[in-house]
Formats: C-alpha cells, sequence, structure tokens
C-alpha cells in the first residue's frame, strides 16, 4: 500500500470506492473503506451504542438478572471485554440447578460473620416457641433456615433470599397467632358476660364474673391471666357449693311444707268427724227418754272428746315441731344468702391484701366524691409504688414480697385515720382515698406513713427489712378521680425519678 497519500486523497478514493461498490454511505463504511485505502487496521471500535441497546432490552425481574444486568452496564462503561463474557456466562447459568452453576471465584463471595450468623439462628429458634405447632411450612422453612446459618460460612446472599421467605412466611403466621389470640379472649369474654347474664340474683356470682371481664380485659400479662384462672375456678368452687346447699335447703323446705299440709288436712279430717259424732251424739241424747239410754251416749262423747284432745294435742305438738324446722330450714337459707353476699363483698377486695381492689375502689370514689361535693370538703388520692420491690422478691422469694406487701398494708391501716381508705392500684403499687383533706395535708399523712415505716420493720426470719415508697398526692378536680390519679401517679414517677422513697404533690 502507497503510505504517501494524503489524507485529502485518500478521503476522495474512499468516496469512489463507496460509490463504485454501492455501499450506503454510512459512518462505519466510509471507516472501513478509508482504512482499506489508506492501509491502516485501527482497534476496532468499542460496539457501545448497541451494547447499551442490548441493555434495555435484557430481562431483569428477577433478583439474579438484576445483578446480571448490573455487571453488563458496568462492562459497557469500563468497555471490559472479558467482563461482558462473565456476564454471558453469568446469564446463561441463571436458570440452572444451584449444582450446575460453576462456583464463583472465592473472593467475589461474602459469606456472614458467625457470631452473626449463631445470633439469627437463635433469632429464628426462638421465635418458634410462639408459632403453631400446625404451621409446618413455617416451621420447614425455619428448621432450614437454621441449618443453613449453623453451618461453616453461610453465603451472603443465599442467606438474604432465605430470609426473606422466612420472614415472609413469618409474617402470616404471627397475623394468625394474633388472630387466634383475639378470638380466644372474644370467646373468654363472651362466657363470662353470659355468667354475669345469668347470675342477676346471685350478687356474689354475677361480683365475680364483673372482676373477671376485668381481669381479661388486654393486655393480658401472665401474671393477669394467672389471676383470672384462680377466680374462675374459685368462682366455679364457690358456686356449685353453694347451689348443692341450696338445693338441700330446698328439698327440706318442700318436704317440711308437704308435711305440713298433709298434717293439716289429717286435723281437718279428724275435727270433722269428731263434730259430727257430736253432733249425731247430740241428737241421740235429745231423743233419750231414760238416763240408762245416755249413759252409753256420755261414754261416747267422753271417749271421742279424750281422743280429739289427745289428736289435737300430738297435732300441735307435731306442728310445733315443723315450725320450728321450718324456721330452721329459713335461717340457713337466709343464712347462705348472706354468705353469698359475704362473699360477693370479697369481689371487691384483693384476695392477698384484704385492700378494696379497682372495683371497690370506683364504689368508694363515687362514694366520696359526692359526699365531698355534699359538704364542699377537699379530696385527696395518694399514689404510692413500694421501692426496689423486685430485689425483695428476687432475693428472698416470692412469697416474702406478698408478706411485704400485707406489712405495708398493716401498717397502713394502723397509721391512717378510718375514713382513709386503701386500694391496691396493680402489683406493688396502692391508691388511698383521704377525704376531707387538702394538698398539703395529703402530704403530711403520706410522709408520717413513711416515717412509721421506717420504725416498723418488716421482720423476715431474723432479717429486719425496711420497706419504703415513694409517692404522689393529687387533690381531686371535679368528678375525673382517674385523672386525679394520673396526676398522682406522675407525682410518684417524679418521686421515684429524684431518688425514691419520698412524696411529691401532683
Ligand atoms: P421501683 O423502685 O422503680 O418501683 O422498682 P421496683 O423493683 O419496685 O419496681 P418494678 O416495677 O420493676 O417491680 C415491681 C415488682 O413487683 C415486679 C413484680 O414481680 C412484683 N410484684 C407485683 N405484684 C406482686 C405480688 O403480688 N407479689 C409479689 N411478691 N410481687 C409482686
Ligand atoms: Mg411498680
Ligand atoms: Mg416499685
Amino acid at each position: 500500500m502507497d503510505s504517501a497519500k494524503s489524507p485529502s486523497e485518500i478521503a476522495r478514493e474512499t468516496l469512489k470506492l463507496l460509490a463504485v461498490r454501492r455501499l450506503p454511505p454510512s459512518p462505519e463504511n466510509y471507516r472501513s473503506l478509508y482504512e482499506e485505502v489508506a492501509g491502516v487496521r485501527s482497534t476496532p471500535q468499542f460496539p457501545e451504542a448497541q451494547l447499551r441497546h442490548m441493555a434495555r432490552v435484557i430481562p431483569c425481574q428477577t433478583p439474579g438478572q438484576q445483578r446480571q444486568l448490573k455487571l453488563f452496564e458496568k462492562a459497557i462503561a469500563q468497555q471490559d471485554w472479558a467482563m461482558l463474557q462473565n456476564v454471558l456466562v453469568g446469564y446463561a447459568n441463571l436458570g440452572l440447578a444451584p449444582a450446575a452453576t460453576p462456583p464463583p471465584a472465592r473472593s467475589s463471595i461474602t459469606y456472614l460473620p458467625a457470631t452473626l450468623a449463631q445470633n439469627l439462628a437463635r433469632l429464628v429458634d426462638n421465635t418458634l416457641p410462639a408459632l403453631s405447632e400446625e404451621d409446618t411450612r413455617v416451621r420447614d422453612l425455619a428448621a432450614e433456615l437454621c441449618t443453613f446459618l449453623r453451618a461453616p460460612e453461610p453465603p451472603v446472599p443465599a442467606a438474604e433470599r432465605m430470609l426473606g421467605d422466612f420472614g415472609y412466611r413469618l409474617s402470616f403466621a404471627a397475623e394468625d397467632q394474633a388472630a387466634i389470640r383475639q378470638g380466644l379472649l372474644e370467646l373468654l369474654r363472651l362466657i363470662f358476660e353470659n355468667i354475669a347474664a345469668l347470675s342477676m340474683d346471685e350478687p356474689w356470682l354475677r361480683g365475680q364474673a364483673e372482676a373477671l371481664l376485668a381481669a381479661s380485659t388486654p393486655p393480658l400479662s401472665l401474671r393477669r391471666l394467672d389471676d383470672v384462672q384462680r377466680r374462675l375456678k374459685d368462682v366455679i368452687f364457690k358456686q356449685s357449693e353453694a347451689k348443692d346447699r341450696t338445693v338441700q335447703a330446698q328439698t327440706q323446705m318442700r318436704d317440711l311444707l308437704a308435711t305440713f299440709i298433709e298434717r293439716l288436712a289429717q286435723m281437718d279430717e279428724s275435727s270433722g268427724s269428731y263434730s259430727t259424732r257430736m253432733e249425731e251424739c247430740a241428737v241421740r241424747i235429745g231423743q233419750a227418754t231414760q238416763l240408762q239410754d245416755i249413759t252409753p251416749l256420755l261414754e261416747e262423747v267422753m271417749s271421742s272428746t279424750r281422743a280429739m284432745a289427745l289428736d289435737s294435742r300430738m297435732a300441735r305438738a307435731e306442728l310445733h315441731d315443723l315450725r320450728e324446722r321450718a324456721e330452721a330450714t329459713h335461717a340457713e337459707i337466709g343464712q347462705l344468702r348472706q354468705d353469698l353476699d359475704h362473699a360477693s363483698a370479697q369481689a371487691r377486695h384483693d384476695p392477698l391484701t384484704g385492700t378494696l381492689n379497682r372495683k371497690g375502689l370506683d364504689e368508694v370514689m363515687e362514694r366520696e366524691i359526692a359526699r365531698a361535693r355534699r359538704q364542699d370538703s377537699p379530696l385527696c388520692v395518694a399514689l404510692l409504688d413500694i421501692d426496689n420491690f423486685k430485689s425483695i422478691n428476687d432475693r428472698l422469694g416470692h412469697e416474702v414480697g406478698d408478706e411485704a406487701l400485707k406489712h405495708l398494708v398493716q401498717v397502713t391501716r394502723e397509721v391512717m385515720r378510718p375514713q382513709d381508705q386503701l386500694a391496691r392500684h396493680g402489683g406493688e403499687e396502692f391508691v388511698l382515698v383521704l377525704p376531707d383533706t387538702d394538698l398539703a395535708s395529703g402530704v403530711k399523712a403520706m410522709e408520717r406513713l413513711q416515717r412509721e415505716l421506717t420504725t416498723r420493720y418488716f421482720l423476715q426470719g431474723k432479717e429486719r427489712l425496711l420497706i419504703t415508697f415513694s409517692a404522689g398526692v393529687a387533690r381531686l378536680e371535679g368528678d375525673d378521680y382517674a385523672e386525679a390519679i394520673r396526676r398522682a401517679d406522675q407525682g410518684m414517677y417524679l418521686a421515684k425519678r429524684s431518688g425514691k422513697n419520698r412524696v411529691l404533690a401532683a
């Protein structure tokens, strides 16, 4: 080839050649003819535009395809043929089973750090008890995921995929569980409501059923469920006992009544036959003309009268006995009613400490608010929470904790005025209702209780335990006592924050 040709000569010749060969005058054709005429071979140009066009039509639905597409675009940007080749291989392998996929170069895979993988496996394990035994799909997924996470060096992409799948299934399972729980609670409420409705004339049972309803209202904790269970057992036991005794007493009463009526009828009958006989005798005496005729008649009258007197004495004694028995049975039924009413009062009290429960507090507050309004006197509520109570439980056991609660209640009863009422508001929280008390006096009263508690130790074996509490006191404004208790609670909370064992006005 003649290298002496000038660029303009080469250009002219190239155009001529284009015409001779009848090629379309595209830049590519021009370039290749130019190179032919000039006798040079430049490195082939990178087909960026064409490849970008391909990139636009390549499928990219799955995460695998998207990853490959990203690599493809990177290869175009870097004009890297080797990378393009890898991408093509990658695409080709996408549809194949994992075993057929050539293992990627070790350096290009990342692995989950061992501790993270272990923690994830534990997390997955821990979700299982909360799931239904029957949900085998989510259980299988969990088992598979745990095996994978516990194997050495679990690769990140697979972990991502499996965790994603598990999370998806888990969300359904968790929704199921929540719905089941909700349904069961609804059912429980229905049962309790029914018991309450059925026991309209059994105040005790109604009281218990209402307490059960209150105790089974969400949010539920294990402790509250325990409480529900205990109350329910109590209701069932007391109800069957009371029923048995009432049925027994009623049967006795019925038997007595039946005997009574029978005796009455007999009396009537015997007195009836007596008077007929007397009338007969009277007629025959009237008709008698001589004394001999009268004597047997008189004897008959005498013996009938004697029999009648005996009969009626016996009947009276029997009736007297019957009446006594009827009265005793009646008294027993009355006692039963009283017992049940007393038990009903128990439903207003906390079984452990004997203080009012929330229902009892409601009633007391209603009364006290009315009285305060009538007498135009101030009314305060105090909320106290024992300090560090958990540590008593943890160190000495729950029973000792229970005893400590009773001790606090006893001291409070001794120290406060008789008209002050004490209610258990929660685990180790109590509400004091202080009638006819302004805010400053309320705070003072609570501080006095605090001082008294420091002198009256709670003896636990040889150990003297000092119980302290933090409290907030609030004066009622209007009828909304729940609002006053909320304020007292805030005061209590601030008292805790500022070092415990103190009383704050709220
Ligand atoms: P703080 O001073 O902040 O009030 O600490 P605390 O430990 O008293 O409070 P926290 O609320 O952490 O713990 C209260 C504990 O009271 C937890 C619970 O187990 C216990 N508790 C609640 N009710 C009862 C009960 O009836 N008997 C017993 N023994 N413990 C109870
Ligand atoms: Mg508390
Ligand atoms: Mg406490």
